[in-house]
């Protein structure tokens, strides 16, 4: 923890304490658990689609190493279902939390680990979106489709051998999650010079490098591999390192995400979250008066869907998701601004940028 004073207030940040990334480190993990001190009762929390001979030859060789391991599965991101399952895990009196799966696994053991106050160990098996690493939790059913405060991870283990064995689509994923960390600090700033909001220029910078990082890098990462898979990991460490020092998601969320979180209100969950960023951010790039199309260009290099009909979606379902935004989150001004975009400007935007025709 950091306590940064500037003018007299107090800014706290808490960061996660050990951060491991590389090739076969999944069984690192008792190390970290014994160097921070974490006891022995390990609550293994992993997905369904997490291949059953990782997760169960980790809690093997943990529970060879003398821990007591529950492994759990998570079933669903919906609220309801990680409730009962936090049930489970008070009753096994966990000394700390792993998650081990996808991003919604990971969200599920950090709002549990929240629960319970108990530390969590974040071990993604797929770099989907940037909530692998961040103190933020996002879940379904809750009332809302933003994200809550909770603690960040008190250490990440990210096995790159692992993670590569995850989907493409899901890199791609996280490749368009850390895309819209573009438009989320132009709106940041913008907010920041017509609202005085707080902008804090060292997690704007970090957060705009991650995105950099996928611009630069994204010939490396279309093609896939281990390298593909550090390069868009490192961006979402990095992103959500900025959510840390920032204390807020604003450095990595801004219109892209509203637009996102207002699409999963209206077609339900369509797409995966860092590919509806990315085509949001190709239109907001485009209200901004930015280079959209070469935000698109890449887009498309990655594999991103770029289009409605690409994710799945209605044209009608893009403008009311456009003229929806931003109600999702009122306080969080963006270009946006605070009455939204009329039904005519979102199927314009829309249009000139080719999300619909
Ligand atoms: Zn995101």
């Amino acid at each position: 923890m950091v306590l940064k004073i500037a003018g007299g207030s107090v800014h706290i940040i808490n960061l996660p304490k050990k951060v491991i990334v590389g090739s076969n480190i999944l069984k690192r993990i008792d190390g970290v658990i014994y160097e921070l001190g974490l006891g022995s009762r390990i609550a293994t929390l992993t997905g369904p689609n997490v291949k059953k001979l990782v997760s169960e030859d980790l809690v093997n060789y943990l529970g060879a190493k003398g821990f007591d391991v529950e492994l759990l599965i998570v079933p669903s991101p919906q609220l309801d279902d990680v409730k009962l399952l936090e049930d489970t895990v008070r009753r096994f009196r966990p000394s700390v939390i792993l998650g081990l799966g996808g991003g919604k696994v990971i969200d599920a053991a950090k709002y549990i680990a929240l629960s319970l106050n108990v530390d969590f160990i974040s071990a993604p098996t797929a770099a989907s979106h940037d909530g692998v690493a961040s103190p933020f939790v996002s879940l379904r059913g809750t009332g809302r489709v933003t994200s809550v405060k909770a603690k960040p991870p008190i250490a990440i283990i990210a096995d790159l051998d692992v993670i590569a064995s995850a989907p493409r689509r899901l890199l791609s994923a996280g490749a368009g999650d850390l895309l819209g960390k573009f438009t989320a600090v132009l709106d940041w700033r913008l907010a920041h010079r017509l609202k005085g909001e707080y902008y804090g220029e060292y997690a704007a910078s970090l957060s705009l490098l991650s995105a950099k990082h996928v611009i630069n890098f994204s010939d490396v990462i279309s093609r896939g591999g281990i390298e593909a898979v550090r390069i868009v990991m490192e961006g979402l460490i990095s992103s959500s390192t900025a959510m840390c020092i920032a204390g807020s998601t604003r450095p990595a969320s801004g219109s892209e995400h509203l637009f996102s979180h207002a699409l999963d209100v209206i077609a339900n969950y369509p797409a995966l979250h860092g590919e509806q960023v990315a085509l949001g951010t190709i239109m907001m790039s485009y209200l901004h008066g930015r280079n959209w199309k070469r935000i698109r260009r890449i887009a498309r290099k990655l594999g991103l869907p770029t289009t409605a009909k690409e994710i799945g979606v209605r044209d009608t379902d893009i403008i009311k998701a456009l003229t929806t935004a931003h109600r999702i989150r009122p306080e969080r001004y963006t270009i946006l601004g605070e009455s939204g975009l009329t039904w005519r400007a979102a199927e314009e935007v829309a249009k000139l940028t080719e999300v619909i025709n």
